[in-house]
């Protein structure tokens, strides 16, 4: 997309290169490596021009978004990818960059990414500043406390409680909004760093989405440490975050409407989440909003 040329800033040198080497194999105007039929569907969004597409992701959510090496792993990966394929993109076209929480608005604002797909909710607090499209799942805050944790059993339950939370999330701002009496909210970066605070013993419970929360607790290294308490006190609707100023919103439903309808959806979930959590049925899989 064309944005990703004003991205160089947030780019590591590494990336730069791997980017300039990308473009260079590639075809000139006739976008000869998109798949046929699909890159007109971008109306200007980028994709016919074969310069690729920055992804903003999760690199540290087991299930959801994960960077082991060179390799990325999970539901919003597979999302990203199967959206990215209907705009026009080939997999060796999206270049995925890492979106911590608290950065999601101010890269779309940027132009350091083009989409983002990183359990990002929907929200009208930052439509203000970015457009979503989706949803494409609904997850629902929770906590994730030791195994052996009998006294949390809900968010009215964390008096004199130690909290864990990531800055920027929904999560950490409904604890403060709504639940800050007697709790005291640990604000961190990411959920890895919370986790690892739990698993020494520091802090009392990390509180985010079930959904993130259930796949820290199936990870090997902490196999039998933790429990999600599985009593959801919200409704996370994630939506692919875009810039404000985007032409691609409607086309991004259609391609969510399509991974729904054609059964991939579901098969994405099996795959990435399946056995460590169970979505709610009510909620998902969802329709998309129409695109303000
Ligand atoms: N879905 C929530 C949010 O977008 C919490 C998860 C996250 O921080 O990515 O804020």
């Amino acid at each position: 997309m064309r944005r990703m040329r004003n991205a160089g800033i947030a780019l590591s040198m590494a990336a730069a290169l791997t980017l300039a080497a990308c473009s260079a194999g590639e075809p000139g105007d006739d976008g000869g490596e998109t798949p046929a039929g699909t890159a007109e569907a971008t109306s200007g969004g980028g994709g016919s021009g074969g310069e690729g597409v920055t992804i903003g992701i999760k690199f540290d959510q087991p299930g959801l978004g994960l960077q082991e090496g060179s390799e990325y792993t999970g539901f919003d990966v597979d999302v990203a990818k199967y959206v990215a394929g209907k705009l026009g993109y080939t997999e060796d076209q999206i270049q995925f960059e890492e979106s911590v929480s608290s950065q999601r608005e101010t890269l779309l604002e940027n132009g350091s990414v083009d989409m983002i797909f990183a359990t990002y909710s929907i929200t009208d607090a930052r439509k203000e500043r970015v457009a979503f499209a989706g949803p494409y799942f609904v997850a629902g805050q929770d906590l994730l406390v030791a195994a052996d944790n009998s006294e949390i059993t809900g968010p009215d339950t964390l008096d004199g409680k130690v909290l864990c939370s990531v800055e920027g999330s929904t999560s950490a701002e409904r604890i403060r909004d709504e639940h800050s009496e007697g709790v005291e909210l640990y604000p961190a970066q990411t959920y890895s760093e919370c986790v690892e605070l739990l698993s020494a013993g520091t802090i009392d419970a990390v509180t985010t989405d079930d959904v993130i929360l259930a796949g820290y607790a199936a990870q090997s290294e902490y196999e039998g440490q933790f429990k999600v308490v599985g009593n959801p006190f919200s409704e996370e609707n994630y939506g692919v975050g875009l810039p404000k100023d985007n032409d691609i919103c409607e086309d991004v439903n259609a391609a969510i409407t399509e991974m729904i309808d054609d059964g991939t959806w579901e098969k994405l979930i099996a795959k990435n989440v399946g056995e460590a959590f169970t979505p709610n049925a009510d909620l998902n899989p969802p329709k998309p909003q129409p695109c303000a």
